[in-house]
């Protein structure tokens, strides 16, 4: 069964958040990178994770990762899922070294498989923002 649209709803931001979703909204991946320490982190956050500096840089990240696990999600009442299931809630690990929390979009959710190449992919909403989801590289 072909898995149908999330309904993702339009992003709430903060001074800490604006650039990724702003970045998601332009089709780019927007990572941040500690201008003392050099680590690069997801989730965006006013100070680094590593150093607590608050010397962040944006940029555009590759957008690329593989999938390090994944489960199908058969059941979700909630209003903006019910429609989409069975969905694939993934952990994927970027080429620059974060893990996120994301979804997997664009095959059948037994297609999905650990270590999988993935790439980003856009659904854009309003306020010129964006959530980002995965589909195969
Ligand atoms: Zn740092």
């Amino acid at each position: 069964m072909s898995q149908s649209e999330i309904e993702y709803r339009t992003p709430a931001t903060d001074w800490q958040t604006l650039a990724y979703w702003e970045g998601c909204g332009r089709g780019e991946f927007v990572l941040q990178r500690c201008g003392d320490c050099g680590v690069v982190q997801h989730r965006p956050r006013g100070l680094c994770a590593e150093c607590l500096s608050s010397g962040l840089e944006h940029f555009v990240a590759s957008g690329r990762g593989t999938v390090y696990t994944f489960t199908v999600t058969h059941q979700n009442g909630m209003p903006n899922f019910r429609n989409a299931c069975p969905y694939v809630l993934a952990y994927v690990d970027l080429e620059e070294g974060p893990r996120l929390m994301t979804h997997i979009v664009g095959c059948e959710p037994d297609e999905v498989s650990i270590g999988m190449a993935v790439r980003a992919d856009f659904v854009a909403t309003d306020k010129g923002l964006g959530i980002p989801r995965f589909i195969p590289a």
